[in-house]
């Protein structure tokens, strides 16, 4: 069965993510635990703590489809000591957010050498970083999410992802989320390899390990390097391509968020997926 949902807006309080998520017809969704802008945030009340799992029944959201996001300006792979520090210690704070609500999933983006360390380094402190925040918590799987590659951001190729998963130590709290805005700009065919870059994948890195996807439309081509989303079927990508997603039973099971430009599209966004996968 597919889930399929958005990242929808938990402002008022993490307990209204369910809420907006099930107004959409979502059975499953993303969301920030934490203002995404911001390295401190207060911490979750237990009212907020309440209400959240409260809703997730009260809505059916099981928290395996559900997608925590971390905040934008942890860089796990950070050169300088400074911040790599400051960014490990929000990287706790998220996880143990995600820990309280009862999630099981975190999904971030790798980080960045920022021209100053060589790859392999960075890749192998972003690892280190995952490390710390997983003997620290219980039941939280971190979710590496694969990049366009734009600037210095680390993993666009998929042999990055796999060198962080060989160094992670408790290899069943480490998984990966696909971006299918990020796959296609970091150069992998999806329109006419199909086939060959979901091979890739599942050689390189293994399907057992991809815990979700991003589903977005780009409005960038092949290759670019840039990360700019669309809209389901008005983007570069397309239609069909989706379409044979949604029938791809490799994504069953899973947590298919949308983080397109057009929230207003959502409703039928989610709509449209879920009738392809039912064909
Ligand atoms: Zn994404
Ligand atoms: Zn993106």
């Amino acid at each position: 069965m597919k889930y399929i949902g958005a990242h929808v807006s938990a402002s008022g309080g993490v307990e209204n993510a369910p809420v907006n998520a099930h107004e959409i017809g979502a059975n499953a969704f993303a969301l920030f635990t934490k203002n995404q802008r911001q390295w401190v945030s207060k911490p979750l009340t237990e009212d907020s703590i309440r209400l959240f799992k409260e809703n997730c029944k009260l809505y059916g959201f099981q928290p395996e489809y559900i997608l925590p996001h971390d905040s934008y300006l942890i860089n796990l792979g950070h050169p300088e000591e400074e911040g790599l520090e400051k960014s490990r210690a929000a990287f706790l704070d998220e996880m143990q957010r995600c820990e309280l609500l009862g999630l099981k999933l975190l999904n971030f983006h790798p980080g960045s050498h920022l021209n100053k360390i060589p790859v392999e380094d960075c890749l192998s402190l972003i690892a280190e970083s995952i490390n710390i925040a997983l003997d620290k918590t219980k039941g939280v799987t971190a979710v590496i999410e694969n990049t366009a590659g734009q600037g210095s951001n680390l993993g666009n190729e998929f042999w990055q992802l796999r060198y962080i998963i060989d160094r992670v130590e408790d290899k069943s709290r480490i998984g990966v989320c696909l971006d299918t805005c990020h796959t296609f700009t970091a150069g992998y065919d999806l329109l006419d390899d199909y086939e060959a870059v979901f091979r890739e994948f599942d050689e390189v890195v293994g399907f057992h390990y991809l815990r979700g996807m991003h589903l977005n439309d780009s409005k960038k081509e092949l290759g670019s390097r840039v990360d700019r989303h669309d809209s389901i079927g008005k983007g570069l990508i397309g239609f069909p391509f989706f379409e044979k997603l949604m029938r791809d039973s490799r994504f069953d099971n899973m947590p298919l968020i949308l983080e397109t430009i057009d929230e207003a599209l959502w409703p039928e966004e989610i709509a449209w997926l879920r009738e392809q996968s039912e064909k």
